[in-house]
């Protein structure tokens, strides 16, 4: 396993079982996750037996993405970095700046098998899981570019790039670990957001672990037949599972959660959706994200417009469920929730 996908401790074992001194663990830790160096193993602050052994292992990277293409929105706040990872996959990562904190949207997956229907990730079907260095990597990659264009660090994580990260929990789980390290980057969990389309084995798998992350379910659909129209893996979790396993989330986690809601015109927008919605997640700590549907190439349905989701909001409000419009970034760099894929699936 390449050095930067092994969590603190792991690291440690590493350097031991090569017949290096356990206290070499937190310096190389810091020069890979704080300082993120390119070459530690030219670093004159890390030993000269801990920059041999660097040197004799080629160096200590492992996973150093290569851009393929960056845009930018017009109006500057959100960036987008197709990332070659090994030479062979490409993933999107959206950076969004906000005022005094800057947003890191990550990848955990190429493509994805949930196949929503609005989704051009889901449009392209699922390739692989992202191993952990691939994740990390991501961020070390967004990190420092803020570091270089704003003199910042990221604030914030979301698991909300390519792909359904509970699907691919081990990856993502471990390289938050990485990435919440206090002796590392340092992110706090509360800062973490985790994005599912709502898939139960993960969503109970999360409530056991100890770190407190955020975590937004996809539900886009009031009932079983509406859900499923949209998120076709409802089949395998129906609602009433996910509402469930939400259930058993938020009494282990004492902890708020996120729903995401998708709004399409003529689909899901009623009011008596608004109204069927706040039925479902009555005695849950909630929060509803509405989110007004962004384009993609393989689906022809409309986001409301803009009073038809005020409407939608109030009607929430009136059943006493808190709701925030997301805020649209990025949407003419197609770097918008449901609209990231790989340049290959483009051409493809
Ligand atoms: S919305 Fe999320 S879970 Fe659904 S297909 Fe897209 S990436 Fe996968």
């Amino acid at each position: 396993m390449s050095l930067i996908g092994q969590s603190f401790e792991q690291l440690e074992e590493t350097l031991v079982a090569d017949g290096l001194s356990r206290a070499h663990g937190l310096p190389l830790f810091k020069a890979l996750h704080q300082d993120l160096e390119s070459a530690p193993e030219e670093r004159e602050s890390l030993s000269p037996p801990l920059r041999r052994w660097l040197r004799n292992r080629g160096g200590a990277p492992g996973c150093a993405p290569r851009l393929s293409e960056e845009t930018a929105s017009e109006d500057g706040w959100t960036r987008k970095y197709l990332l070659e990872l090994k030479g062979q996959t490409e993933v999107e990562v959206v950076l969004m700046g906000f005022p005094g904190r800057f947003t890191a949207c990550i990848s955990t997956q190429e493509g994805c098998a949930m196949g929503c229907v609005f989704c051009a990730t889901g449009q392209m079907g699922f390739r692989r899981h992202l191993s952990v260095e691939e994740i990390v990597a991501q961020v070390h990659y967004v990190e420092r570019e803020v570091r270089r264009r704003h003199d910042d660090r990221i604030r914030n994580i979301v698991l909300m790039g390519m792909g359904e990260p509970l699907h691919n929990f081990e990856g993502s789980i471990h390289a938050l670990e990485i990435l919440t390290d206090t002796r590392g980057l340092n992110i706090g969990p509360q800062r973490v957001t985790i994005s599912t389309v709502g898939h139960v084995p993960g969503i109970l798998r999360l409530a056991r672990h100890p770190k407190r992350y955020n975590l937004v379910v996809s539900l886009h659909g009031s009932t079983d037949e509406e859900r499923q129209a949209i998120v076709p893996v409802n089949r395998k979790w129906p609602l009433g599972e996910v509402l469930e396993a939400c259930r058993e989330y938020g009494s282990l986690k004492k902890q708020r959660i996120f729903f995401a809601w998708t709004l399409i015109e003529g689909v899901n927008d009623s009011m008596a959706h608004a109204r069927r919605l706040a039925e479902l997640l009555e005695g849950l700590d909630a929060h509803v994200n509405l989110i007004p549907l962004n384009p993609t190439d393989q689906f022809s349905g409309e986001q409301p417009g803009q009073e038809g989701v005020a409407a939608f909001q109030k009607e929430l409000r009136k059943a006493g469920l808190p709701s925030t419009v997301r805020q649209r970034r990025g949407i003419d760099v197609a770097a918008g929730c449901g609209q990231l894929r790989s340049r290959a699936s483009c051409s493809g």
